[in-house]
């Protein structure tokens, strides 16, 4: 059987739990994926096939459990009118709860930021439908895995989405994802990151600080399978499959921060990497999969830290290891500047004793935590003077705004550490064999 429909069934059966499924099949290779659907589903599975978008609104309200549509967007994909009345459609074929499965490849597209478009507009469409708005709940997009390993092809990409009602929301940002893209991590703002932090790194730094960070490990061999959260433009995977030659999976929530990845990795087809734009809290990973999990500063972004350390603890593998540094919180008296910046940035930080209670309470073992405020002090001072420095060069690619962005918000982060608000901590730990 194609392996590409086995995997859009799978991403549906991942998603969908429903008994008797009815299931809404667009594809002009329809009979491949309803081959597929009945090995999954080998009894009492309901499914209606159409080779087009068109042949399908002859079937809206159909109340469908799943749907799977591949490829049929190919000729809209440049007209925004037609790609939300395609949203609209998919949600009308669909009962409440119902999971889309959504397969397009874009590597023919001339613009690289499509799949974050795509992404966008998939996850903040909303529209009333009998009185209620509604939308898809975003949940992932992954990578055809058949088109990377035998096409060398990482733009093609596997949307799962649930039709949900939402209460409506005022303001200009609709989800956390939606939030991350519109404020800290816009196109500008990843660029501008860039160029302080180092190539391919959004994180203090840049490839010399976190070589020195997965070095702790100690152990890593080639072929050893590592999950990177909160992946960025990429940085921390390359490292790990280029240094130690292991396979990665880096995933991020910023649709933004995860095309620029894309972007790169589809010019330098390194197999060992694929990437998925998802929530680390909320994305279901195989259980017992990894043999490290690594973040680099990432978590303070995610609100329930136990949840995250639960998570990470079930899909290690028994003896694997998880390394993670942080933003964190200090133990002097916070000022107001420091709790608006970590309220307008969304944070929740943690000190390094209660990291050290929850790497416990989730069952870890040989647990080591470190306080590295100082090392990250020195490093801003460091990427604050290269900035400086440089004035001019980066006034050539950044505007004024965005150098002052930078300089002032570095200076007030040694004032956070000066004021032992802020502190930058790491934590290692493994699961038992
Ligand atoms: N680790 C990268 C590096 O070292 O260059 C990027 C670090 S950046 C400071 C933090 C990243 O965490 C951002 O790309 C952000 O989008 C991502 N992130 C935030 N919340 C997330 C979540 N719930 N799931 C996955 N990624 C998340």
């Amino acid at each position: 059987m194609p392996a590409v429909e086995r995997q859009l069934v799978s991403a549906l059966a991942h998603s969908l739990h429903a008994q008797n499924p009815k299931i809404v099949v667009i594809s002009k290779n329809a009979e491949a994926i309803v081959k597929s659907l009945k090995e999954v589903y080998p009894t009492q599975v309901s499914i209606e096939a159409h080779s087009t978008l068109v042949t399908a609104e002859s079937a809206a309200h159909a109340d469908a459990d799943g749907l799977i549509i591949d490829q049929a967007i190919n000729e809209i994909l440049e007209n925004v009118d037609e790609l939300e009345k395609f949203v609209k459609l998919a949600l009308k074929l669909l009962k409440y709860n119902g999971v889309a499965i959504i397969r397009q490849d874009l590597s023919q597209s001339k613009d690289s930021k499509k799949v974050a478009k795509l992404t966008d507009l998939f996850d903040v469409y909303r529209t009333e439908i009998e009185g209620k708005t509604t939308g898809f709940a975003f949940y992932s997009t992954t990578e055809v895995e058949d088109s990377i390993h035998a096409h060398q092809n990482w733009l093609d990409f596997i949307w799962s989405l649930k039709k949900s009602e939402f209460e409506k929301v005022e303001g200009n940002t609709i989800t956390f994802r939606d939030f991350l893209d519109k404020t800290q991590y816009t196109d500008t703002g990843i660029y501008a990151y860039e160029w302080i932090f180092g190539e391919n790194f959004i994180s203090p730094g840049g490839w010399d600080e976190n070589l020195r960070v997965i070095r702790r490990f100690g152990d890593v061999k080639a072929g050893q399978l590592c999950l990177d959260i909160g992946v960025g433009i990429g940085g921390g995977a390359r490292q790990f499959a280029k240094e130690f030659g292991a396979r990665v999976l880096g995933v991020d929530l910023s649709a933004n921060m995860l095309s620029v990845a894309l972007e790169r990795v589809q010019k330098e087809k390194d197999t060992r990497i694929s990437y998925a734009i998802c929530d680390a809290l909320h994305y279901n990973f195989d259980e017992n999969s990894f043999d490290y999990v690594f973040s680099r500063d990432c978590i303070q972004h995610i609100p329930d830290t136990a949840a995250l350390f639960k998570r990470i603890f079930h899909i290690l593998k028994p003896g694997g290891k998880v390394l993670i540094t942080m933003y964190g919180v200090g133990y002097g008296t916070l000022s107001e500047k420091f709790k608006t910046y970590v309220q307008q940035r969304q944070y929740y930080l943690k000190n390094l004793k209660e990291i050290e209670q929850l790497a416990k309470s989730a069952g870890f073992t040989n647990i080591v935590t470190e306080n590295m405020t100082e090392r990250f002090k020195e490093i801003l001072g460091e990427e604050r003077a290269r900035v400086e420095d440089n004035k001019a060069e980066f006034l050539s690619k950044f505007s004024q705004k965005e150098y002052d962005s930078l300089v002032n918000g570095w200076n007030d982060k040694l004032q956070y550490i000066a004021d032992d608000n802020h502190n930058w901590n790491c934590f290692m730990a493994q699961k038992p064999l």
